[in-house]
């Protein structure tokens, strides 16, 4: 039909409070639904049976559903139809009623007879994304995706095409793979004037930064000189003081062992909106790219998170090692490697066994990435052999040897 050669034009329908029929109750009227009422749309739909996501829609009054077969004088009222049945003489007569009343009827089965075409579409923020191909609709989610995609990391350069957001992020960066932080950090990122970086971020996000952005490096070597946080804190009030937007990016999740919340507190009292982005902490990323679950069905139901900045002995010492010793649970152990012999004594001597399996994980997500593994009693020596320095993740329990278990299986059947 020539008419399927011409391109469509392409207009934004503002459906709010209008009425929009939809014939069929099928997968592909379960696909069309939610576009439509997030535009507002006051929907009825005519189908003798509907799938369960559209039945729960209907429980919560969001359609009106009129149970039974399409008849003459539907689409009545409404300002679009979608017809959308399996029967092809339904969406047939359905077309023909619309085309009849001069209201647009898109058809799911016959492109080249149906009078509207819906795009591949997709919204970040206020962009909204709307793409035809020619009627191949496969081809136009593909480029929707990646068009979606480039806003949301910035490579459609989103600083200057989009309302800025104000004062300070406090956003999670992940591990150390620059693919874990998470799409709206990415898009935070993209937008930052000011960006404030510890020493484990990775450098694969600073590198995408425009030139123009200052970047500040945060880094606080353990021991070393040091930016204190008082200074980090007045240098992100002071930013955003300026009027500019401050991306504060921190290793993993910037609650745990991260300080996110002393500087909130900070940009609190200050007056400065603070938005944070949680992260992917590495006390379970990095595990789990170690091949460990921190819990598995009757090994351990609980696992536990500690800063093991001082050793367990260490007067300044406020975790209970004899209370964690006997849950029984995985102990999971931040910042522990150099003091990884108190540790391991200690376990013992409050009661865990010397042959508790115990892995030890360096640089978990990056390329440099290696793990040892060993027991309560061998542990330190390896990490001595083997050079372990920080970062690194200390795990302590059974789970290790489900990790083993799972690299064995893998390593026999997954080719
Ligand atoms: N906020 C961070 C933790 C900061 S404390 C998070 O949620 O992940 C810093 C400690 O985290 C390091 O000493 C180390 O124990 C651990 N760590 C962070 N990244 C790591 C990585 N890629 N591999 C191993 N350990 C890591």
């Amino acid at each position: 039909m020539a008419r399927g050669e011409v391109a469509p034009y392409l207009l934004g329908l503002r459906l709010d409070g209008r009425r929009v029929l939809v014939v069929g109750g099928g997968r592909v009227a379960q696909r069309r639904v939610p576009a439509l009422l997030e535009a507002g749309a006051a929907i009825t739909l005519v189908s003798p049976s509907v799938t369960p996501a559209l039945d729960d829609l209907i429980a919560d009054g969001r359609i009106v559903w009129e149970r039974r077969p399409y008849r003459v004088g539907d689409c009545d009222g409404a300002w679009i139809v979608h017809t959308c049945t399996s029967k092809r003489d339904v969406n047939t007569a359905v077309a023909a009623e619309a085309e009849a009343k001069r209201i647009w009827c898109v058809r799911a089965d016959d492109k080249d007879a149906s009078a509207a075409w819906t795009p591949a579409s997709g919204r970040v923020d206020e962009i909204g994304v709307a793409v035809t191909a020619g009627g191949d609709p496969r081809r136009a989610a593909g480029i929707r995706d990646a068009v979606v995609a480039a806003l949301r990391d910035g490579t459609v350069d989103a600083r200057r095409h989009r309302t800025k957001p104000v004062g300070v992020a406090l956003v999670g960066a992940g591990p150390g793979d620059p693919g874990l932080i998470t799409v709206r950090g990415r898009q935070l990122l993209a937008q930052a004037d000011v960006v404030v970086a510890d020493r484990l971020i990775p450098r694969g996000l600073l590198g995408e930064l425009p030139a123009d952005v200052e970047l500040i490096d945060a880094a606080k070597v353990p021991y070393g000189r040091a930016l204190p946080q008082d200074k980090i804190n007045e240098v992100l009030i002071d930013r955003a003081r300026q009027g500019r937007f401050v991306v504060r990016l921190k290793g993993g999740d910037p609650f745990v062992f991260g300080r996110g919340g002393e500087e909130m507190i900070a940009c609190a009292e200050a007056g400065i909106p603070v938005i944070v982005v949680p992260g992917v902490t590495s006390a379970v990323a990095v595990p789990a790219v170690a091949g460990v679950p921190v819990t598995h069905r009757g090994v351990s139901q609980e696992f536990h998170v500690i800063s093991v900045h001082v050793a367990p002995e260490h007067p300044k010492s406020t975790v209970d090692w004899e209370g964690l010793a006997k849950t029984g649970g995985t102990l999971v152990l931040l910042m522990a490697v150099e003091r990884i012999t108190e540790i391991a004594g200690s376990l013992v001597r409050y009661g865990l066994s010397p042959e508790t399996p115990v892995m030890v994980v360096q640089d978990g997500t990056l390329p440099t990435q290696r793990a040892i593994a060993a027991t309560l009693t061998t542990v330190a020596e390896r990490v001595t052999e083997a050079g372990i320095r920080p970062p690194a993740i200390v795990i302590v329990g059974d789970v290790v040897r489900v990790g083993q278990e799972i690299e064995m299986v893998r390593a026999e059947r997954v080719p």
